[in-house]
């Protein structure tokens, strides 16, 4: 049997057999994007996100450990006011040339009410610490993107999720937040208090303010089975209504050029453990890397290894809580383009994906994602009054990503998308309205809460202000 070891050791025979090609585009393509200096000219620091294409020289950093210090540096430090969280959004949200603030010191759960299954958590939090500290109180959070690196603060300011069909994205678990604002107020936000503020800031891409901490509503700790299996990805395409309708947790990844598809599930089971083995899954990466780097120009050949390599290969199953298994590290950096689609476009918007990125990109080997999320009610979020789809788009961060906006995004826009807040989209004030009912109302209240705009830099003027 195919296990994914398989595939890296036939990349590998592949790749001496094709050597040649391999150095060759290595050589000609393969290189490392340019990094800005360490520090500007006047000795201020370089700030950069994760993938490298966002950074700026911050004036000022600032990194409270509670609320009346935060509170303090809000009032006396220079504007634009940006909160950072783990740096690991695409889109140039955090950049700022005045102050740059970590709620790093602020962090860890306050307090928790058993029955209820509701925790209040300090917005410092990084996500790869909640959940063992939810573990430890017999509670989850059943919708983890794909990583667990993100801070708290910075999951629910750009509307992040996981994927299940009746799961809602972090934001959509959050029953009340506290809100620092620009003129040094504390704000309790919820249905009942600043109902408003609530709806509008709960996706706030750090606009309104600075979240100091979310309630969160969570579920009862269980062990999920989670199964890696590969299959046609047409036939997965085909069959998602019922994948959808019968998994908790459920995507997949079309990798372009094989014909394949990697399906990913998690289910409540009441299985002894199974742990996760050691990841494998940048190596799988590098190898579908390298299978472009030798065959990219000839796609018929690539298929055609690629299948042989592929085909009989193991399901992976594995068994635990879900903070152990949902999230995973990806080591390998990447641009990444994702849309939230009305969730009966997708998989006529995923076809049209994959015939372009096969028609005219050989150069794109990484996977594409396919998800699903509930609705909920924030006016801000991509998933307002929606049962939407998602679709995802990376490319590795050595390759030209000027695609994703000739090419894909077009095609999610046609569709009805309204892009993930913290991924690369080229739209702008007039698109987002049209995009969201509530847009207008949202605004209204930023600008109440932050008339001076303390807490915009270039980027957001441009997409919260008409004009
Ligand atoms: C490898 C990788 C995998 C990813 N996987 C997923 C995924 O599976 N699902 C998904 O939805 N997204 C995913 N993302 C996107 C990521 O979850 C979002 O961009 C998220 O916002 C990043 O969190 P962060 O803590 O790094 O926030 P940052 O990028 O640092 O900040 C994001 C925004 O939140 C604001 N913010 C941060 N903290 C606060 C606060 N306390 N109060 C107010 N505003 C605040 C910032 O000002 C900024 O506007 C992924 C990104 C990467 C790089």
């Amino acid at each position: 049997m195919t296990t994914r070891r398989n595939i890296m050791m036939g990349a590998a025979a592949i790749a001496l057999l094709g050597s040649g090609g391999a150095v060759a585009y290595r050589l000609t393509r393969d290189a490392e994007p340019p990094s800005p200096p360490g520090t500007d000219g006047q000795g201020r620091l370089l700030w950069r996100n994760w993938s490298g294409i966002q950074s700026s020289y911050p004036d000022r950093r600032f990194a409270p450990g509670s609320e009346d210090e935060l509170v303090a540096g809000l009032k006396a430090s220079p504007a634009p006011l940006r909160v950072v969280g783990a740096g690991h959004s695409f889109m140039p949200l955090v950049p700022t040339s005045g102050t740059l603030i970590s709620l790093d010191r602020m962090s860890g759960v306050i307090d928790h009410d058993p029955k209820a299954l509701t925790a209040r958590v300090r917005a410092g939090t990084r996500l790869g610490d909640l959940g063992p500290a939810l573990a430890a109180i017999g509670q989850e959070m059943p919708n983890l993107p794909d990583i667990n690196k993100q801070s708290l603060g910075g999951a629910l300011g750009t509307g992040t999720h996981g994927t299940g069909e009746t799961l809602r994205a972090i934001h959509g678990e959050v029953l009340a937040f506290r809100l620092a604002t620009a003129s040094g107020e504390i704000l309790d936000c919820s249905p009942e208090n600043n109902p408003d503020i609530y709806a509008a800031a709960r996706v706030g891409l750090g606009a309104f303010g600075v979240v100091t901490e979310a309630s969160l509503q969570n579920r009862p700790l269980v062990r999920l089975h989670r199964r890696v299996e590969l299959r046609d990805w047409r036939e997965t395409a085909e069959d998602w209504p019922r994948l959808k309708a019968t998994h908790r947790n459920v995507e997949f990844y079309v990798i372009p050029f094989t014909d394949k598809a990697a399906l990913i599930t998690a289910d409540p089971t009441d299985k002894p453990v199974l742990p996760r083995g050691p990841e494998t899954d940048s190596q799988v990466l590098m190898d579908l890397k390298t299978l472009r780097d030798v065959f990219g120009p000839v796609p018929a050949l690539r298929r055609f290894v690629a299948e042989k390599m592929m085909n009989g290969m193991a399901a992976e199953d594995m068994i635990d809580e879900g903070w152990k298994l949902l999230s995973t590290d990806r080591p390998v950096r990447f641009n990444e383009m994702e849309f939230h689609l009305p969730q009966e476009q997708q998989i006529a918007a995923l076809q049209e994906v994959v015939a372009v990125i096969e028609s005219k990109r050989s150069d794109v080997f990484f996977p594409i994602e396919v998800r699903t999320i509930a609705p909920d009610d924030a006016w801000l979020s991509p998933f307002y009054q929606r049962q939407s789809g998602s679709i995802a788009v990376h490319a590795y961060y050595k390759d030209d990503y000027a695609f994703l906006f000739d090419l894909v995004e077009p095609i999610l826009r046609r569709y009805g998308g309204r892009p993930h807040w913290g991924k690369l989209n080229s739209l702008g004030y007039k698109d987002f309205q049209a995009l969201y009912p509530r847009w207008k109302d949202a605004l209204e209240i930023r600008r109440t809460l932050d008339p001076g705009g303390r807490f915009l830099n270039p980027y957001l003027k441009k997409v919260l202000i008409d004009g």
